[in-house]
């Protein structure tokens, strides 16, 4: 049925008739407002992020739950930088009004499993009808224990970097779908596109090193180079990379292969990856690595900070070169 047909009343009321209790939330979606009930001793964290038909998604490459699921990762992501346990989201969106309402269904069903399983309720939401394209706008409450946020701006010199995952394979991914099409599809670019399609959620391994040393973090959205620039800005200080620090990463070597590019620009370029950048106390490199390991994410040290604000290098191969991203915008500019 479209939702032309049942109208904007009877859309939210089955919308929100399918979402569960939260035992946080004192009145859930369908009033005027929702009621929360934050833990004492937190403090409260807040995000907020959106995703825009045929800008930050494309139709065609994700299911409808994917979409969905996609906007909960972009959130969590920022919730997970700040080392934040996610609680409550309020989504507003912008829909055609010849979608089908079981369309909007699957999405908000990807929405709300993907919140769930790093512990958030959907508690309200707003809805529009547009003629252009759609968008879905999420805001994402979470708490941390009073003064236990991660920031941007507590890195200082002598901190190891560290990072989550593979860096630059969203990037890479999209790359691949705007330059090859239907042949981004090969197998051994599967991984590439998965991270592009399907970015994973990093909040548990946020909780699970929020006391094991980090003093600063930013999630990678702009790509590792571009959020490198900007966790070193908030900390009045720079860095240098190893480039032979990286964890191996086959799947991004092909992509750089089907892309003629290299290695380093998919690697440094813009991506948005959503996986974490740390600032590590290097007392605590064990006690990050041996939390970090449960997870199915590498964490790998990749250099460290150093004394010169602003000042970006990277090391190996015998040089010491100034680190930049390169952009590659031959496929389009934005990698998201
Ligand atoms: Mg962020």
């Amino acid at each position: 049925m479209q939702l032309r047909d049942l109208g904007e009343r009877e859309t939210i009321r089955r919308l929100t008739a399918a979402l569960h209790d939260s035992a946080s939330v004192s009145v859930g979606p369908g009033d005027d407002a929702a009621v929360l009930r934050p833990a004492p001793g937190y403090e409260l964290v807040v995000t907020t992020d959106l995703l825009l038909e045929g800008r930050h998604y494309l139709s065609e490459w994700m299911t409808q739950a994917e979409i969905g699921e996609r906007l909960a990762a972009v959130n969590l992501s920022d919730l997970a930088a700040m080392a934040a346990a996610p609680r409550w989201a309020l989504l507003s969106f912008g829909v055609r009004v010849d979608r089908t309402f079981e369309s909007l269904e699957e999405l908000q069903q990807g929405l709300v499993a993907a919140l769930a399983r790093d512990g958030a309720a959907l508690v309200g939401g707003n809805l529009v009808a547009v003629e252009g394209p759609e968008f879905f706008s999420l805001t994402l409450c979470g708490e941390v224990e009073s003064g236990a946020a991660w920031t941007r701006s507590g890195a200082r010199p002598g901190d190891l970097l560290a990072v989550t995952g593979h860096p630059g394979r969203a990037g890479a991914g999209v790359a691949l779908v705007r330059e090859l099409g239907e042949r981004a599809r090969a197998t051994d670019l599967a991984p590439v596109l998965e991270a592009w399609r399907a970015p994973q959620s990093r909040v548990a391994l946020a909780r699970a090193l929020a006391s094991a040393g980090v003093t600063a973090a930013i999630d990678v959205s702009d790509g590792l180079v571009g959020d490198l620039e900007q966790l070193c800005a908030m900390s009045g200080v720079g860095a240098e990379v190893d480039v032979a620090a990286f964890a191996s990463d086959p799947a991004l070597e092909h992509a750089a292969r089907a892309l003629s590019l290299s290695l380093e620009t998919l690697r440094y370029g813009p991506s948005d990856d959503y996986e974490l950048l740390l600032a590590v106390d290097p007392a605590r490199q064990d006690a990050c690595a041996k939390a970090a390991e449960s997870f199915d994410a590498p964490l790998s040290f990749i250099g460290r900070i150093t004394d010169a604000p602003g000042l970006l290098f990277e090391v190996g191969r015998g040089e010491r070169r100034p680190l930049a991203a390169e952009g590659f915008d031959h496929f389009g500019g934005s990698a998201g």
